[in-house]
């Protein structure tokens, strides 16, 4: 047991997540450059009219005073820097930024910095708000933050024998994180999706492309959904976890709803 005092710190971070602590007290989970991920005590952040739990929202980018504690951090003090209001009334592009701020937080770990990892969904949340293409440009953040990860899919040559892949029809391994050639393809247990000609373009585009590249892009929707499939498998043989608000995005898509106000 340390007999440690405790100190006060401040933080920068995004609201990711949030879980109710007793009565009226809620943890935050953010994702902070300096710290990585950081889960702390808001107390009494679900009374009513508490004006601590309003700032906390969820995602919303924040500056807190935080106390250190025993087992949790408490915050103290929240005050908002951005709060992405035009994702907030947009129900598809809030579940967009939900599965942004989910999939970003499995590139990140506790108490380890993360400059890069939070530049990436500061910069996603903001382009998320006024992006054309919503649907590519998650596709085009998740191939920068795999990239970041150093676990991008293999979609240059054959993932097993290296040969450059013919300009054909081929299939995309999930287990082996890549497309494989022919005489690679393999078989039994191994996840494979198709992975067309268009496809694999599309791939290779959002795996170079810039953020401007992507807002003049218009593809075939098959294409995209196809690109969409790939990724998500890809991501959740990478993270070894799925992340469970890409089925959000799909069930918003699927009803097309909107809020309004
Ligand atoms: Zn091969």
């Amino acid at each position: 047991m340390t007999s440690e005092k405790p100190r006060i710190y401040s933080a920068e971070g995004v609201v990711l997540r949030h879980h109710n602590l007793g009565e009226a007290d809620r943890i935050v989970t953010l994702l902070t450059p300096g710290r990585g991920i950081l889960r702390a005590v808001a107390k009494g952040a679900r009374k009513p009219n508490s004006k601590l739990g309003g700032q906390l929202d969820l995602i919303r980018r924040v500056s807190v005073s935080a106390r250190t504690g025993r087992t949790l951090d408490s915050i103290s003090q929240a005050e908002t820097i951005e709060s992405y209001p035009r994702l907030k009334m947009d129900l598809e592009l809030m579940s967009k930024a939900f599965y942004l701020c989910e999939l970003t937080e499995k590139f990140a770990v506790e108490d380890a910095p993360a400059a890069r990892v939070y530049r990436m969904l500061i910069d996603g949340l903001s382009q998320l708000e006024k992006t054309k293409v919503p649907d590519l440009m998650i596709h085009w953040y998740e191939m920068r933050l795999l990239h970041l990860n150093g676990s991008q899919p293999q979609i240059q040559r054959c993932v097993d024998c290296g040969n450059d892949l013919e300009q054909e029809d081929h299939v995309f391994s999930a287990m082996r994180g890549g497309i494989a050639c022919p005489s690679c393809r393999p078989s039994g247990s191994d996840t494979m999706l198709p992975a067309s000609v268009a496809t694999i373009k599309l791939l290779r585009f959002l795996q170079r492309a810039g953020q401007n590249e992507i807002e003049r892009l218009r593809v075939a929707e098959d294409d995209r959904r196809q690109v969409e499939r790939i990724l998500r498998e890809h991501i959740h043989f990478a993270t070894d976890r799925t992340v469970r608000s890409a089925s959000f995005v799909d069930e918003v898509r699927s009803q097309g709803k909107r809020v309004s106000g």
